[in-house]
């Protein structure tokens, strides 16, 4: 499958382009709203730079004309002059300081807003595809890296500006040491050319080996990933594990450090010429009496200012290259168009009775390619710039897009739920019946056939409104590190206490939460207070109840409880059923023998449908899975 977005996804398939302008003309665009504070800053930037071209005449007109004449009066005056250059040039300097970081942290948090929104509503198999460390720094240090474009664009119109009024300063002084000045500029050209593209690609390699070496950390250092490696890892081998992706990180830095130096090194050395040159020109000329002292000291302060901005704009370009490098990385995330989104005339239903249809419904799950961003899939395998194996390489990712053809997981299911009754699925292992459940909300969207409610295709109806019409409860809910109210207000931010506790009364929960030292504020979730596996699924349905939904899809819990907990689970549940359709993947024989219909699902079809009296008579799967399974419970 193609993938979505314009921009390529590797960025070697850029790294040899200069800069495009296709890209500048995009982050230029999210400068817009700050053109009027880039206007006043260029003015800021013209007015400085001619404030600091006239230091050097002063010196001119004290060493060749107020000395000579022992004329004090012109000294004084031109103390005065230089005083009020000086803070002019502070004041000009802080006021450009502040415009440049008003429009650059204005655009980090524009940069950073989009890309979050954007984020967060991507279809699950991105998630399940990104590796969260890598995506994190996308957010974070890529976000600050564009903005520095800004940064740069002005840096690059200050140097221009130098660039000329210095030019033009030396050139009304002696045009033969201003040529001579010039014939270094080659110099400063071909070190662009040659060690330029080099800084920008080791920069791209050092955040692809850093946003790898953060991903390993993240994944980790989570309650989860910490007590799987506690239990299953062996502590040696995972530092040796990280070692290799930090050495690959240290091996960069030591390449970027180096080139850094090499090139302004080189730079340096080309400018320390160019003055040894004017020295040499300029001293041989005020011998012959060719131009004064006074003439030779401002020419060689020009020229200090001649190649600051040169060695500058060369680097600016390296520099831009390299902030352009980070929107690069941005736009690669806003570019990858969501597979699952609301169609231009979606439709709204305001209050769904919860008819449930599933015809002739077959999926699989999506290819690698849609919903995935190749560069932050791949960096999860790759300790260093090689990528391990073929599977890790963007390119195999994209290819495997348009190549691979997923497992079929479904085949023509087909059913009809009426307002209100509950239909139990069950079946074994891997047969498909949480992959059932998550079509219905649009965790997925079907390969073919359609799932209605009340007689819309829910590709037709908005995310919101399906979202909102069909409430959920997994086996393991999660929660928020966040208060118990907060959790629960998820599902309904404006609901008054009263609604929420009647929501956690109905879901046997209130009593728990009321025990809790700060009650409804407790702090739950990875850091905070640990909830016991009943009382989370049980807060769950309070989420739920709080939301009231039209249809309940529910994975009842697998692990067994307590009779006393199995009991207040029971009631919740019921509390959840009353009114609904409800859509539940059974593991108690207590709601199989409450269901409307059972669907008893095999290798992704439906193989039987009835009631447990009717299913339990006509003996086969249901029978079976009843004998090994439900009838100890009864
Ligand atoms: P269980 O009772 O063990 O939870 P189930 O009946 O709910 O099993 P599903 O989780 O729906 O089964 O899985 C059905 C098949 O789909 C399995 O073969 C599984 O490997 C596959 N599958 C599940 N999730 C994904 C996914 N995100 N991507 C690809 N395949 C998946």
């Amino acid at each position: 499958m193609a993938r979505h977005g314009t921009k390529p996804a590797d960025f070697s398939e850029v790294k040899d382009k200069g800069i495009d302008p296709e890209l500048l003309r995009r982050a230029w665009s999210f400068a817009k709203p700050y053109r009027g504070l880039l206007f006043i800053q260029l003015g800021v930037i013209v007015v400085t730079q001619i404030a600091s071209v006239l230091p050097p005449v002063l010196f001119k007109v004290v060493i060749d004309s107020a000395i000579p004449n022992r004329d004090f009066a012109m000294v004084n005056w031109i103390f005065v002059a230089g005083v009020g250059l000086a803070i002019a040039s502070t004041g000009l300097n802080l006021v450009g300081r502040w415009l440049d970081a008003r429009v650059g942290e204005g655009l980090i948090f524009d940069l950073r807003v989009a890309l979050y929104d954007h984020v967060q509503r991507m279809p699950l198999p991105f998630f399940t595809r990104t590796q969260t460390g890598a995506l994190l720094s996308r957010l974070s240090s890529d976000v600050v890296g564009a903005q520095r474009t800004v940064v740069q664009v002005s840096t690059v119109v200050s140097d221009l500006v130098a660039l000329i009024t210095t030019l033009i300063a030396m050139l009304l002084f002696d045009w033969r040491v201003t040529l001579l000045a010039l014939t270094v500029v080659p110099g400063f050209i071909w070190l662009d050319r040659r060690l330029g593209r080099r800084l920008a690609t080791i920069s791209r390699e050092r955040m692809q080996v850093d946003a790898g070496m953060s991903g390993v950390m993240a994944e980790r250092f989570n309650v989860s990933g910490a007590a799987l490696v506690k239990l299953f890892g062996k502590p040696e081998r995972e530092a040796s594990k990280f070692a290799e992706r930090a050495d690959a990180v240290r091996d960069a830095g030591i390449r970027s450090a180096l080139t850094y130096r090499t090139y302004y090194g080189a730079v340096a050395m080309v400018s320390a010429l160019g003055t040894a040159a004017v020295y040499w020109l300029g001293g041989r000329s005020v011998i012959e009496s060719g131009i004064k002292v006074g003439t030779l000291v401002a020419m060689a302060a020009l020229v200090q200012r001649l190649y600051a901005p040169l060695t500058s704009l060369a680097s600016a370009r390296v520099d831009l290259l390299v902030a352009l490098v980070s929107f690069e990385r941005v736009f690669e995330i806003l570019d990858t168009k969501p597979s699952i989104a609301d169609h231009p005339d979606a439709t709204v239903i305001e209050r769904p009775t919860g008819r449930v249809q599933f015809d002739q419904v077959c999926f699989s799950y999506p290819g690698l390619g849609v919903d995935t961003v190749a560069s932050l899939a791949a960096v999860s395998e790759s300790p260093g710039n090689e990528p391990v194996n073929d599977a890790t390489d963007p390119e195999t990712i994209q290819k495997a897009s348009s190549d691979a053809k997923p497992r079929q997981i479904l085949y023509d299911i087909s059913f009809e739920v009426e307002p209100g009754q509950t239909f139990a699925l069950v079946g074994p292992s891997g047969a498909g019946k949480t992959t059932i459940a998550s079509l219905l909300p649009r965790l997925y969207d079907v390969t073919s056939g359609a799932i209605k409610l009340d007689g819309y295709d829910v590709r037709d109806l908005t995310l919101q409104s399906v979202r909102d019409a069909v409430g959920v409860v997994s086996q393991d809910a999660h929660l928020f590190h966040e208060s118990i109210g907060s959790n629960l207000r998820f599902a309904k931010p404006d609901a008054t206490d009263d609604e929420m506790m009647a929501a956690a009364k109905a879901a046997r929960i209130h009593d728990v939460i009321a025990r809790l030292p700060k009650g409804y504020d407790t702090v739950v979730g990875e850091r905070g207070y640990r909830l016991s596996g009943g009382e989370k699924q049980r807060l769950a349905i309070a989420r739920m109840l709080l939301k009231a939904p039209a249809v309940v899809v529910l994975d009842e819990a697998t692990a067994h409880l307590d009779s006393e907990t199995e009991g207040l689970v029971q009631e919740a549940l019921a509390a959840a059923l009353l009114n609904r359709s409800a859509i539940v993947i059974a593991h108690r024989l207590s709601t199989i023998r409450a269901a409307d219909q059972i669907l008893v699902i095999d290798d992704g079809r439906i193989v039987q449908q009835g009631t447990h009296e009717q299913l339990l008579s006509r003996g086969g799967l249901y029978k079976e899975l009843y004998e090994t399974q439900y009838s100890l419970e009864s």
